[in-house]
């Protein structure tokens, strides 16, 4: 009987895949952005971001002209270093990176945990939701959306490593 050998999936397929399952949910079946003035999505003067994951500018190659790259010093991994991804406070819908799609929530793991989906500590500042709500009041398709994302990315070794490390971070501001 001839055996099924399972290639992994590439970066690009697997953020387009990512992607996709993000695509038309939202944290909330309103428009959060009503809430706080798209609180998330304002420019400030320092740059200020969102991490890109593992190779995820394979999906910006072309990057649009309202965004920008920059090297930061998170490093995941032996000599291997997160992207900042900033904008100019718009975007392609179908454009914007994972970190965008599943916010105000985060994959979070400690080495030899499952990982689970939790509201990002960051956001606080800046997310009425994040503020005020549990990951359990958000809409559940969403939340289901970033656990099905969360459980796929996780397949590969360094989204682990990255999502190791930033659960690390997050836990200062726990
Ligand atoms: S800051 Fe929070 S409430 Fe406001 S648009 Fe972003 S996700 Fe929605
Ligand atoms: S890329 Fe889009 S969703 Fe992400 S912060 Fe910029 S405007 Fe908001």
């Amino acid at each position: 009987m001839r055996k099924t050998v399972k290639i992994p999936l590439s970066y690009q397929a697997l953020y387009e895949r990512a992607y996709a399952i993000l695509e038309s949910v939202t944290p909330i079946k309103a428009d959060c952005g009503r809430l706080c003035g798209k609180a998330c999505c304002k420019v400030e003067e320092d740059i200020t971001g969102m991490y890109l994951f593992p190779e995820e500018n394979v999906m910006f190659r072309d990057l649009p002209s309202y965004a920008s790259l920059y090297d930061t010093d998170f490093e995941y991994d032996y000599g291997r270093y997160a992207d900042l991804f900033t904008c100019d406070g718009s975007c392609e819908r179908h454009r914007r990176p994972l970190a965008c799609r599943i916010f105000p929530l985060l994959p979070y793991c400690k080495e030899g945990e499952e990982p689970r989906v939790i509201m990002d500590p960051r956001g606080r500042g800046i997310c009425p939701l994040a503020r005020t709500l549990s990951v359990d009041e958000l809409d559940p398709e969403f939340v289901a959306a970033v656990e099905k994302v969360t459980r796929l990315i996780m397949k590969n070794p360094q989204v682990r490593k990255f999502v190791y490390e930033l659960s690390k971070q997050v836990d200062m501001c726990l």
